[in-house]
């Protein structure tokens, strides 16, 4: 059985698209039975593979307006053309159960969190160099140019607001990144015996 033991309730992970969060987010689940991932919305549509439900809540921008309207989310923002948010009501119910609630978010949405949440904590993930960043993003071949064009031009961007984080963490070896995040997460991780 693993047992966790986290200091911080709410944790937001952001960083440019292709710096491999999603690769450390499954890791932190598989390692820790307890942590609560947000499913964002999304009006974007699914790439191949993606699952309603699981990976996004995948909305008509009707419906996104609409939550808006209704004070449906906790952040929201517009990315590459299409907009994301996190639903509020879940992220509180988690919270109120004492879970480790974890965000991956934007530069907007995580802005967002720190002004309603100032108790978070704000990790951001960083490429070795901005070269890897874009051959990252360039092998994932689902993308059109102009959305590859778009996601380097928001990379540029996050890339400048790293320091308004509470920690940045450098994903080169993706297991030295891994350890960071517990640490700065307050996770310790053991096996019973
Ligand atoms: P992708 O289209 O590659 O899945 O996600 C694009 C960007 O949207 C990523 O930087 C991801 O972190 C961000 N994102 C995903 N969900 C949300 C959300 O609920 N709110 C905000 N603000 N950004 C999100």
């Amino acid at each position: 059985m693993v047992q966790i033991t986290s200091i911080c309730r709410l944790t937001v992970l952001t960083g440019p698209s292709g710096v491999g969060k999603g690769t450390l987010v499954r890791l932190l689940l598989k390692r820790y039975e307890e942590i609560w991932m947000s499913v964002s919305a999304t009006t974007r549509l699914p790439r191949e593979g993606e699952k309603d439900g699981e990976d996004y809540f995948f909305l008509t921008r009707d419906r996104f307006v609409e939550l808006i309207q209704d004070q449906g989310f906790l952040e929201w923002a517009e990315f590459a053309g299409n907009s994301y948010g996190t639903l509020s009501r879940p992220v509180h119910q988690k919270l109120s159960e004492g879970r480790p609630v974890l965000l991956e978010i934007e530069l907007e949405g995580a802005r967002q969190v720190r002004k309603n949440f100032p108790e978070a904590l704000l990790i951001f993930i960083a490429p070795p160099t901005f070269e890897e960043l874009e051959s990252r993003i360039r092998g994932r071949a689902t993308d059109t140019e102009q959305a590859i064009q778009s996601r380097l031009a928001r990379a540029r961007e996050e890339l400048m607001a790293k320091d308004e984080f509470d920690v940045v963490v450098i994903n080169d070896d993706i297991q030295v990144a891994l350890m960071e995040l517990e640490r700065n997460m307050g996770l310790t991780f053991r096996k019973d015996e």
